[in-house]
């Protein structure tokens, strides 16, 4: 029989709608959804290839358990597996505490799934050790819009780069990361010539093709620019200081801080021309409407938050904020990580945007969840969690549909870490990622195409995922393992609320009671039942209940959710990379993406088509670099610094400035002798988003 079923694409946060086709319970094509308000029918070569990757040769189809790490695992039933896993989490808390075990979740994840996995941990364990990949994806823009608007809100939607005048893009290669929305800013400028484009790149990226004017700025002096950028649009007169006045707090001490940021000050910090950063500013300030796109560049950063707050403020000191075509649009990384965060899928969160630091707030969710409390200790970010794991302070992790020994920075402490884990279990789709060699516990889930939820895209809208196909093999959906486990568990420690808690039956029965925890609050989506979305279609929020339709763009009235309604300034200051290059460490290493792959390719690498723009990572260098270290084009190079080396070849880029290098992140011990480029990256975390600094390391780079 065939069937056309509508989703939503599995990859990045542009969150393109699908139409899949399936005969006989086998996906055999995907095409756009023309009626999809984020692509209208278009997909990038990743979209487009989906049908290929639904393919079973690649995927973990039964549960395997092995008692002892020397033993090879086993197969089980799905009840000896997690018969198995509550008594040892069970055995673990009893004899440690809550806080002696943790969940790692991904941005992948449905919102349905996330809730389950949050409300286990915080409502049912009492241990906020709950973090997610978001973590080294948003974290930053999440803190950024937090210190400055108030909210984790992004205020812009898609249709604002058709009115914008002038589009500043920053750490953001839309080209390959965010093709949809690249192409959609393609078209504005296609219809309006006028449309400028400044890009602020510390490589000449794909993105570039479109840009009027490329900023190739050093490496982590982001904040040096926009408060250059700030300083001119003072010395101008290019603020707008009614809107100021009206509707921000905190912008006379950024305004004297900002003084010293002059154009030719900040050349030295940036290697920018004055006169460049001089006519960024004009631009952005003259035009009518001004957006900013950014993305990993700025968040992947050990000062991310400020790296947002300082392009944020350009919106608020301009008033290009709230209004048609402007407003400060944060790209986001993962098909979900927005989703993730409404559920409270962060370390430091609760459900519905509250925080874990709001006695007020925890009280709520314990009273909304039925428990006695929600314990007040801060659940350890991603990168303390993996230390907590190696010095055996947290014994046993619970990773679900993530692969950190090969995703996380310094990756050979996190494997250390699992190394040193007493208890691992993966919950993934495939078998053989990175993780799964220190897995415990396998267990199998369903994947794209398989499975039913939601996801909320870059610009806040909530679109369906819908499965296809049934499941294969064993694999079960991930929200269903989370409430089996929790059940379990909940007998295992005599938690007499366990059934309460843990009522459901179908992912809209989940999602009903997300709905209801984020009433009155600032993502309200009250009205946003499925029945709502199956005849409406993809929905942006908020939408409360009675509401027609959903909100385009935020704070278009100027008030901010804030305690004093204003928006705020935040004094930043200029902060190097976490790392300096030095005369043993010569080279700034840069990590990014390739427009075929995702992530560390466990879907996209088993398409052979998308290996036909490059089959392997390359090293890309200005060719003087390469002469210099008697490197040809193709040749093999050790890239190598304290924390690991890896083998790649060399390719000449005449768009990297010299000093600097790039490679895709896509690639992990499958490639590069056992490691992949994050290996290379430290583990310096922001102080305010906990992100780690992924986009830049100090490297010595050599002939093999
Ligand atoms: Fe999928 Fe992103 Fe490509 Fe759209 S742009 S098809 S969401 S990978």
């Amino acid at each position: 029989m065939k069937t056309e079923t509508r989703s939503t694409c599995c990859y990045c946060g542009t969150g393109c709608g699908v139409v899949i086709d399936a005969e006989d319970g086998r996906i055999t094509g995907v095409r756009g959804d023309k009626a999809h308000p984020a692509n209208f029918g278009r997909l990038c070569a990743k979209g487009a290839a989906l049908a290929d990757s639904a393919r079973l040769d690649y995927r973990l189809l039964h549960p395997q358990l092995r008692d002892v790490r020397t033993a090879p695992r086993r197969r089980v039933g799905w009840d000896d597996a997690l018969d198995h896993a509550a008594r040892r989490f069970a055995d673990t808390i009893r004899a440690h505490g809550p806080d002696s075990v943790a969940f790692y979740l991904a941005g992948q994840l449905l919102t349905e799934d996330y809730y389950v996995f949050n409300k286990l941990a915080k409502g049912l364990i009492g241990t906020n050790n709950l973090d997610t990949n978001s973590r080294l994806c948003m974290s930053s823009a999440v803190a950024g819009y937090k210190q400055t608007l108030g909210a984790d809100a992004v205020p812009c939607a898609y249709e604002d780069l058709d009115h914008a005048e002038c589009v500043l893009i920053a750490g953001s290669n839309a080209a390959v990361a965010h093709p949809i929305v690249y192409r959609r800013l393609e078209d504005a400028k296609a219809a309006n010539p006028n449309l400028r484009v400044i890009v602020v790149d510390p490589r000449r990226s794909e993105t570039c093709a479109i840009a009027d004017l490329h900023l190739a700025l050093k490496p982590g002096s982001d904040i040096a620019l926009y408060n250059a950028m700030l300083h001119v649009l003072l010395k101008e007169g290019l603020v707008d200081r009614d809107y100021i006045a009206a509707h921000t707090e905190g912008f006379a001490a950024l305004e004297t801080l900002v003084e010293r940021y002059t154009p030719a000050m900040v050349a030295e910090l940036t290697g920018l021309e004055p006169e460049a950063i001089v006519l960024a500013a004009r631009w952005f300030g003259t035009a009518k409407s001004a957006l900013s796109l950014y993305c990993q560049g700025l968040n992947q950063s050990w000062h991310g938050t400020h790296n947002n707050a300082a392009i944020i403020h350009l919106h608020l000191a301009t008033g290009h904020i709230g209004k048609p075509g402007s407003g400060p649009f944060s790209l986001t990384g993962q098909p979900n990580a927005m989703g993730g965060r409404e559920v409270g899928g962060l370390s430091n969160l609760l459900s519905a945007h509250r925080d874990l630091g709001n006695p007020a707030h925890r009280a709520e969710m314990a009273r909304f969840w039925g428990v006695p409390f929600v314990p007040p200790k801060p659940g350890k970010p991603a990168v303390e969690l993996f230390r907590a794991l190696k010095s055996g302070e947290i014994k046993a992790v619970w990773i679900a549909c993530t692969n950190p020994a090969q995703s996380m920075p310094d990756v050979a402490e996190v494997r250390a870490a699992l190394e040193a884990a007493e208890f691992v279990v993966l919950q993934d789709a495939y078998a053989n990622t990175d993780t799964a060699k220190y897995a415990d516990l396998l267990l199998p889930a369903t994947s794209w195409g398989e499975k039913e939820g939601t996801v909320t895209n870059s610009e806040r809208r909530i679109s369906r995922v819908r499965a296809a196909v049934p499941a294969p093999g064993e694999a079960r959906h991930d929200w269903q393992i989370a409430l089996d486990f929790a059940r379990r568990l909940g007998a295992e420690l005599g938690q007499p609320l366990t059934d309460k808690l843990f009522p459901y039956t179908t992912p809209e029965s989940i999602h009903a009671e997300h709905r209801a925890s984020t009433c009155g609050r600032d993502l309200d989506i009250g009205g946003l039942s499925y029945a709502l979305l199956e005849t409406a279609g993809p929905q942006q929020w908020p939408y409360p209940e009675g509401a027609a339709a959903g909100k385009v763009r935020l704070y278009e009235d100027g008030v901010f959710p804030t305690p004093s309604g204003r928006a705020r300034f935040v004094a930043v200051e200029h902060k190097p990379t976490a790392e300096q290059t030095d005369p043993a460490r010569p080279i700034s290493l840069l990590t990014g993406r390739l427009l075929e792959q995702w992530h560390g390719m466990s879907r996209t690498g088993t398409v052979p088509r998308l290996f036909n723009g490059e089959d392997e990572p390359l090293l890309k260098m200005n060719g003087c670099d390469l002469r210099h270290r008697g490197l040809e084009p193709g040749a093999l190079a050790k890239v190598s610094n304290g924390r690991g080396e890896i083998i790649v070849r060399v390719e000449s880029d005449e768009g990297m400035p010299r000093g600097r290098a790039w490679l895709p992140m896509h690639w992990g011990e499958q490639f590069m002798n056992g490691y992949g480029a994050n290996a290379l990256m430290p583990a310096a975390t922001d102080p305010y988003s906990f992100q780690p600094e992924l986009k830049h390391a100090a490297v010595a780079v050599e002939k093999v």
